[in-house]
């Protein structure tokens, strides 16, 4: 296919294509946060997002369920655009699931109760059948003991493992997770890594943002480098970590690897 026929093409004619940003920009006030980005992802696909800090990756993934607004270019997700129509909004959140690195799970609320509420509310699902749901999520990440309990009274790795959780308890189409270990001591990192990679073997359209490179070598198809607003390059993981093309790439792998 032309690069041409790329740019015209519309979105909903590949069925398998899940995400489409093109020539996305955005600014916070006078600062050009995101410049010109382009990225498809097809469905299935297990995207590492990695990056200095500051570069936009946040920003990025916040722009695909509307957390952040930009101003220029298309964001299509499932077909839907993501437009100021609040209808367009609202459906494309219901596809996409969102894991951050401080958990952000109700603290007043329990585990249980933290997992079904979006369901009931959103989904308008009867109370029954959202608690089954959710200790079905929550026996999937490992933690079904826990339900009764409050945020607070679990480990960071746990919290992280429920709001993974409460996410799947909306039957999200794609998951995208910011720095989900980053807020973690180490020896709760592999458990939440290990909940990601069941996901990720499941079938689950994931975008991470992460500097855990194991994950990225071992569970991504693909791994975005992102510097400044732009993505500088990308590739499969062998050619991106033993081959980087852009000296940007080759100074941060130095720097963390
Ligand atoms: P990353 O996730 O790669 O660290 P972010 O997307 O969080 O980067 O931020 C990119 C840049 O945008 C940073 O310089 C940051 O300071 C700035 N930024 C982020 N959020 C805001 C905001 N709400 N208002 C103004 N500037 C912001
Ligand atoms: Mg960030």
């Amino acid at each position: 296919m032309s690069e041409t026929d790329k740019a015209t093409r519309p979105a909903a004619d590949s069925a398998d294509l899940t995400i489409e940003m093109r020539g996305v920009h955005k600014w916070y006030g006078q600062f050009h946060v995101l410049k010109d980005i382009n990225l498809s992802v097809t469905r299935g696909e297990r995207i590492v997002i990695c990056g200095p800090s500051g570069s936009g990756k946040s920003t990025m993934i916040r722009c695909i369920n509307r957390l952040e607004e930009h101003q220029q270019g298309q964001i299509i997700v499932d077909g839907t655009e993501l437009t100021d129509d609040v209808k367009h909004i609202d459906q494309v959140r219901k596809e996409v699931g969102m894991v951050f690195q401080h958990f952000n799970l109700f603290p007043h609320l329990t585990v249980l109760e933290n997992c079904c509420l979006a369901p009931i509310w959103v989904r308008k699902m009867p109370r029954k059948e959202a608690e089954a749901v959710a200790m079905q999520y929550l026996e999937k990440v490992k933690i079904p003991e826990q339900a009764k309990k409050y945020p607070g009274q679990l480990s960071g790795g746990q919290q992280q493992r429920v709001a993974i959780a409460r996410s799947l308890c909306m039957n999200p189409q794609i998951m995208l997770f910011d720095e989900p270990t980053s807020a973690l001591d180490p020896e709760m990192i592999k458990e939440v890594l290990d909940t990601m990679i069941e996901l990720a073997e499941s079938g689950m359209t994931m975008l991470c943002v992460t500097h855990e490179m194991g994950f990225a070598k071992t569970v991504a198809n693909r791994v975005i480098f992102m510097d400044a607003g732009e993505i500088i390059e990308e590739n499969e993981p062998h050619e991106f970590f033993n081959n980087p093309q852009s000296d940007r790439t080759k100074l941060f792998l130095s720097q963390i690897l």
